[in-house]
């Protein structure tokens, strides 16, 4: 077996646990957060520098791949891990999301709930058979299909893959949410024969839970990745439009999802949330905001008001100390906020990076520390000292 999940504690208070996930490039402990290298490149941080601030596990995205430089290309170079010099656990998505929402990120903000109009120019038709859309950088068709999805999957050679499913936008009215999941069921079934059809043990597929805010389509999505040969299974599509129904949209699934599989939640990652979903049995995040916000000054901070600082704001100008006293990262070993912050105000990409470092550990600080809180059945009291 070169892929496996094993349970290894349960909270009794929460569906929260403990698991390990091995893969043929190595195991994580969840709960654990995985990080995005959307091009295959965490943005502005080496994997050495990802590896010393305490990272397990990354994504890439297949979209933006396939579009440049290729599949075949990054074949040729080895696959991803050797492509990108990542040689740990390795993630890729089925490029259908950003299908959706690329171009003006319109869908990825319904899904998050900020309305939006409909969808994007570069998306031309989706059909049973699959998605046409155009290039965002040369305006070349593409047109993806579940087959086609993960034969491309295969040649970046992640060791987690996903299947394709349609990204239904926030607006969709149940009827249409209800057939579209339909679709996204015959399309990981699609998705499963091309894997199974090629299967080498390299690889291992997550289906995804559909069905938006209803219980009723949610519960038939969970249904079907439970009755599929999924390894584990992916709770994406739209997840209401504020946290509350998030949280409701999680705890509908997780009654009736595959119980000793791998649960991954698509697209989420603040404090609060980690802390929420885990209790609801999920066992992995990812999210871009702790290096995108990084980018724009601003700190994840452990206790801190709304979870994080901006270095840019002119009372750090002086400031001797550390962006955070309690963090063991080579930011806050080596730099004050008064470097950091004028590091932004004149524009040195360095501030970027040693942001990027902070909030890449933090990250991973606060997975150990979920961790370690659920083994300790002190899960509350911990996050209690995260968020405030
Ligand atoms: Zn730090």
């Amino acid at each position: 077996m070169t892929f496996s999940f094993n349970i290894t504690h349960k909270d009794p208070q929460s569906r929260a646990r403990i698991g390990r996930l091995t893969t043929p490039h190595g195991a994580i402990d969840t709960p654990n957060f995985i990080f995005c290298g959307t091009k295959a490149s965490v943005k502005g941080l080496s994997p050495l520098q990802l590896r010393e601030a305490g990272t397990d596990i990354i994504l890439s995205n297949t979209y933006h791949l396939m579009l440049s430089p290729g599949p075949d290309l990054i074949a040729e170079m080895g696959g991803l891990h050797k492509f990108m010099n990542w040689d740990g656990p390795l993630f890729t998505d089925s490029g259908g999301f950003q299908i959706f929402s690329l171009g003006h990120g319109s869908v990825a903000d319904e899904i998050k709930g900020r309305r939006t109009t409909n969808r994007p120019k570069t998306f031309l038709k989706i059909s049973e058979e699959g998605a046409e859309f155009r290039s965002y950088l040369d305006g070349k068709k593409f047109f993806l299909t579940p087959e086609s999805s993960i034969q491309i999957q295969r040649k970046l050679g992640a060791d987690l893959i996903v299947q394709l499913d349609e990204c239904t936008p926030f607006h969709a009215d149940k009827e249409y949410t209800a057939r579209s999941m339909e679709m996204s069921m015959r399309w990981g079934d699609r998705s499963l024969a091309e894997h199974e059809r090629h299967d080498d043990g390299k690889q291992a597929m997550y289906g995804i839970v559909q069905g938006g805010v209803y219980p009723e389509l949610r519960k038939i999505s969970c249904e079907y990745t439970r009755d599929r040969d999924f390894f584990s299974t992916a709770i994406g599509g739209s997840l209401g439009s504020n946290k509350e129904q998030m949280y409701e949209v999680v705890a509908m699934c997780s009654e009736h999802i595959h119980q000793s599989r791998p649960v991954h939640l698509l697209g989420i990652g603040s404090f609060i949330d980690i802390f929420t979903n885990v209790r609801q049995g999920i066992d992995t995040f990812d999210c871009v905001s702790p290096t995108r916000t990084a980018r724009h000054g601003w700190a994840l901070v452990k206790g801190a008001p709304k979870e994080r600082v901006n270095l840019r704001n002119a009372q750090f100008m002086k400031d001797p100390t550390p962006v955070d006293e309690t963090c063991g990262c080579y930011t806050c070993r080596n730099h004050s906020k008064s470097y950091i912050h004028h590091l932004f105000r004149v524009g040195e990409t360095l501030g970027m990076q040693l942001l990027s470092i902070h909030n890449v550990f933090t990250m991973n600080r606060l997975m150990r520390e979920v961790r370690a809180a659920i083994a300790g059945g002190m899960l509350d009291a911990v996050q209690k000292e995260w968020v405030v």
